[in-house]
């Protein structure tokens, strides 16, 4: 089974609200997807969510890596000859994770139908379900507390918070949701490099006595400040989960030996694909690092192949599989089974995806 083709297009899916973080805010979800053709008359399929302000790629720019550096490299490759088609696609460019992680996933949907086994059995088929928190955007205290309360109603029993837009406002916000929400919803903070290491001790020692039950606190500082990272580990009860500050595993093995964090999030689109996220799981399995398996604002093609990685390993034991959830259509036929908090991946072989509605061809 070659190579023979590798087609991009657009996908656009309306969110149910907007999506806000201290770096962006987004009403839609706009992704390229990728279909890699074969001479066995089979296609694989992939998804690139570009996030220009973390891995700096934007929609041309996939393609544009996609069009003058993969495809013309990998024309001809053999889908059984995994190592050597994966080698290839890595040296072709260096960076541009996003479009390398929709090639490659598309290639391990080829590999998984050319052997007839689901993706996640492929790499250890740990569990078939997950539980995914959801994501409540940063807006004004009783905003988040109305949209937590939403958010319960629908089944999420574990809430992200978005903050670190404004610190003194930001323990307001976490007040106003744990108020709304009661001491049985899991709480979890994602500050997307928000604060000062300085501002993050602060805050979190404050609300470390008056907001109990904080599961964790998400990249509280700029993404290559590894000091300040473990400085406010160091100074914190709460746990920390690396989020901006790892892409490959090299950033990982450095996390992780100066004990910069409690736990590392693991994204397809950061990581370059799979096969780099193992990597950075083998690591994580070493050193008793439990790692996170994250997304960013993706459809449901990519959330398929984030959530069969997260099946396939028990080292990754948290889950943040969401955008989905806050899109209010779902184009995307077969793949993950979504119900509430809920992920379920199936027997059906690659990706199991068996169509995708209103993609706009290139
Ligand atoms: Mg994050």
């Amino acid at each position: 089974m070659h190579i023979t083709n590798i087609r991009t297009g657009l996908i656009k899916i309306p969110l149910r609200t907007p999506f806000k973080t201290s770096l962006r805010t987004i009403d839609h979800i706009t992704s390229v997807v990728v279909a890699v053709d074969t001479d066995a008359n089979i296609s694989g399929i992939g998804e690139a969510h570009p996030t220009g302000p973390i891995t700096g790629e934007s929609l041309g720019s996939v393609r544009g890596a996609i069009n003058e550096f993969m495809l013309p490299r990998l024309k001809g490759k053999e889908i059984q000859n995994l190592e050597d088609t994966l080698n290839t696609l890595d040296a072709s460019i260096i960076k541009n994770t996003s479009a390398k992680a929709a090639v490659e996933m598309a290639i391990f949907d080829l590999f998984g139908k050319k052997f007839n086994i689901p993706v996640f059995r492929l790499f250890g088929g740990f569990r078939n379900k997950i539980e995914t928190d959801l994501t409540i955007s940063v807006n004004s205290p009783e905003e988040m507390a109305r949209d937590s309360r939403i958010a319960i109603e629908r089944g999420f029993r574990i809430l992200k918070l978005k903050v670190g837009l404004n610190p003194e406002l930001d323990i307001e916000r976490i007040k106003a949701v744990r108020e709304a929400t009661g001491p049985n919803t899991v709480l979890r903070l994602d500050a997307n490099q928000g604060w000062t290491a300085r501002e993050a001790i602060k805050i979190m020692n404050e609300i470390a006595w008056e907001i109990p039950g904080i599961e964790l606190v998400e990249q509280p500082v700029e993404a290559h400040d590894i000091e300040g990272l473990k400085r406010v580990r160091d100074s914190i009860t709460t746990p920390v989960l690396a989020d901006e500050a790892v892409f490959s595993p090299v950033d990982a093995e450095k996390i992780i030996s100066m004990g910069a964090a409690d736990y590392i999030n693991i994204k397809l689109m950061k990581t370059g694909g799979l096969r780099s996220a193992l990597r950075i799981c083998s690591l994580a399995e070493m050193h008793r690092v439990e790692c996170f398996l994250g997304c960013m604002m993706e459809s449901k093609i990519s959330v398929t192949a984030a959530a069969h990685l997260a099946c396939a390993r028990s080292i990754i034991t948290r889950f943040d599989l969401d955008s989905p959830a806050l899109c209010s259509t779902d184009p995307v036929h077969g793949g993950v089974e979504i119900d509430g908090p809920w992920l379920k991946v199936s027997e059906a072989p690659g990706l199991g995806i068996d169509q995708v509605d209103g993609i706009e061809w290139d």
